[in-house]
């Protein structure tokens, strides 16, 4: 028996949850398909997916676990509990504006346009605070929308905050602050949770070390 765990196959969360899974003393065939593999030292069998499928991998229990960031792990809705923070893959979710453009609070959003790949959070902080606006969902490229027309205002991730100075705009609002968690299946069963556990232990040893 091992437990699967599906991490981001390339991109910004790559480097570190495998780091991460290094650090707890598991080791991997080099030469990996990079599609499995499989731990040499402990019961662990890692898939590499696209980061916003994870969510629904372990909902339905095809992986066990995953490691994601949390913006995509509420995003994406699905019947998932978050173990722990993993302390990598820092952003934030915020709402930024055209710099031109007179920001004195959320409320000057009301019946404008906002694109986002964050449909369902946006939406929801958006009704936390009463403001109805119109969400434009789109896939990728977010900021470039205000300088093409096609939205007054967007909700992406941000990190230093280049990205959005360089297309002209100013960060107004944070809606998450967020980095990578460890997300589980709801309904692991008692072998897959041993496991889990002896998992969790060392994690929890490695990120101490570094505090
Ligand atoms: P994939 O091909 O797996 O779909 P992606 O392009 O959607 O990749 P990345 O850009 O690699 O995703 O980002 C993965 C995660 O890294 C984000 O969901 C977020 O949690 C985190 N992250 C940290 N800093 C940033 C940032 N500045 N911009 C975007 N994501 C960031
Ligand atoms: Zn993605």
């Amino acid at each position: 028996m091992k437990l699967k765990i599906a991490i981001q196959k390339s991109g910004r969360l790559f480097d570190d949850s495998l780091r991460l899974l290094r650090e707890c003393g598991i080791e991997f065939n080099n030469g990996v398909n990079k599609l499995r593999s499989e731990a040499l030292n402990f019961p662990l069998e890692v898939l590499f997916l696209r980061d916003d499928d994870i969510p629904q991998y372990v909902s339905d229990g095809v992986a066990d676990i995953g490691i994601v960031g949390e913006n995509v792990a509420i995003e994406k809705n699905r019947d998932i509990r978050t173990i722990e923070r993993l302390g990598f893959g820092k952003c934030r979710l915020s709402i930024a504006v055209p710099r031109s453009f007179e920001y004195d609070g959320l409320s000057v959003l009301e019946g404008k346009k906002i694109a986002t790949s964050y449909p369902f959070l946006l939406g929801r902080y958006l009704e936390s605070k009463g403001v109805t606006a119109e969400i434009h969902e789109i896939s990728g490229s977010v900021e470039i929308a205000p300088g093409i027309g096609l939205a007054d205002a967007i909700c992406d991730l941000v990190s230093s905050g280049s990205t959005l100075f360089l297309n002209g705009l100013k960060e107004t609002e944070v809606i998450l602050k967020s980095e990578a968690v460890l997300v589980a299946h709801d309904a692991l069963d008692a072998e897959r949770l041993a496991i889990l556990e002896r998992l969790l232990f060392r994690i929890q040893a490695v990120r101490k070390a570094k505090r």
